[in-house]
């Protein structure tokens, strides 16, 4: 064998290790996203290309406001009051901006993926509170960049925000199929996760926290989990309703749900439905009729009559409404009717 191949066979040799090492670690890392795009969440839940059905086209109806944060869209909703919305992300996240003459307050500070404190200081100058809807990630991923934070008063709240959410808990919104554009060059899904918080104050049903000229009531609305609230801003008519509500898949099949509570506080809130004509909720659109919590009503009355057309797969169910969905554990359905059976045969 002449030298010069000798050399070059080792070349190869050592070439082809390389590039068998880089393949191996690529799939490695292809494996790892599609696991984490797999696993994350069942197509009833996040169906393939869902961002195919954007924009959306309510949008088109309020002032876009530029901003230099391209992670996400403004949109004006009334006068001091601004959605702000992330369509990149699959959860599509709304907080909202209201402003007094004395306070603004973020309801909701969404992912945590675009820097929302510097896209406010475009929007405000006045000081700001944080009042979230209730402590799940995509309510909160921001919290950390505020001073002043508002949770509703319960144990549950509290102690959720102050354990933050891990790596390996959220890593799986941000890979695969979960986003659909760039993020941010600080964020890596890597590392990425939502620091422990310290809420500064606690809010109570019937609480009237107000920003100068601008009354907002608190209304603890349990059902989509414990420490959910609703906020009325009486003076502009809107309910700022957090995930009790929205135009899409209600999510009523996590752990934290209670059914129960979701009808107890739909009633709740019929009962004062002359006060406020539109919903602002936390993700997909920021304006939604009033009255759609009359349907969803019904829309829970047939679920647990076994009513409504559903697809199924393995132990969820999703049921279709036309403006939304209901996501919910076969299950909790079954608990339910067998509740209502036994008190039928009681009361029989
Ligand atoms: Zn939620």
């Amino acid at each position: 064998m002449a030298k010069g191949n000798f050399f070059s066979e080792r070349r190869f040799r050592f070439m082809a290790i390389i590039i068998l090492g880089l393949v191996l670690i690529s799939a490695g890392c292809s494996r790892d996203r599609e696991t984490y795009s797999k696993t994350a969440r069942s197509k009833l839940i996040q169906p393939p290309k869902w961002w195919e059905q954007l924009p959306r086209s309510i949008y088109l109806r309020f002032d876009k406001v530029q901003t230099n944060q391209s992670w996400y869209e403004v949109y004006q909703l009334r006068e001091s009051t601004y959605a702000i919305y992330e369509p990149y992300q699959f959860e599509e996240a709304i907080s909202y901006l209201l402003i007094g003459t004395d306070k603004a307050l973020m309801v909701d500070t969404g992912t945590g993926i675009g820097d929302l404190k510097k896209l406010i200081s475009e929007l405000t100058q006045v000081p700001i509170a944080v009042l979230n809807t209730h402590i799940h990630w995509d309510q909160v991923g921001n919290n950390s960049q505020f001073d002043e934070i508002l949770v509703y008063n319960s144990i549950e709240s509290i102690t959720k925000l102050y354990t933050g959410y891990n790596n390996s808990f959220l890593k799986g919104h941000i890979l695969g199929d979960s986003i659909w554009k760039s993020l941010p060059e600080n964020i890596d899904p890597d590392t990425w996760k939502i620091p422990p918080v310290k809420s500064t104050d606690l809010v109570e049903d019937g609480m009237i926290y107000d920003l100068g000229n601008r009354p907002i009531e608190v209304i603890h609305s349990p059902g989509h989990s414990p420490d959910s609230i609703c906020l009325l801003d009486k003076k502009n008519r809107l309910l700022f309703c957090g995930d009790f509500f929205y135009s899409g898949p209600l999510y009523a099949f996590e752990e934290d749900v209670n059914i129960q509570d979701y009808i107890t506080s739909l009633e709740n809130l019929i009962k004062r439905i002359d006060e406020f004509d539109f919903l602002c909720p936390s993700h997909n659109v920021p304006w939604v009729k009033s009255d759609i919590l009359l349907k969803v009503q019904d829309a829970f009355e047939d679920i647990m009559r076994g009513k409504g057309r559903y697809e199924e797969s393995e132990n969820l169910r999703r049921y279709y409404f036309g403006d939304f969905d209901v996501i919910i554990r076969v299950d909790m359905i079954k608990e339910k009717s067998e509740d209502r059976s036994k008190r039928d045969t009681e009361i029989g």
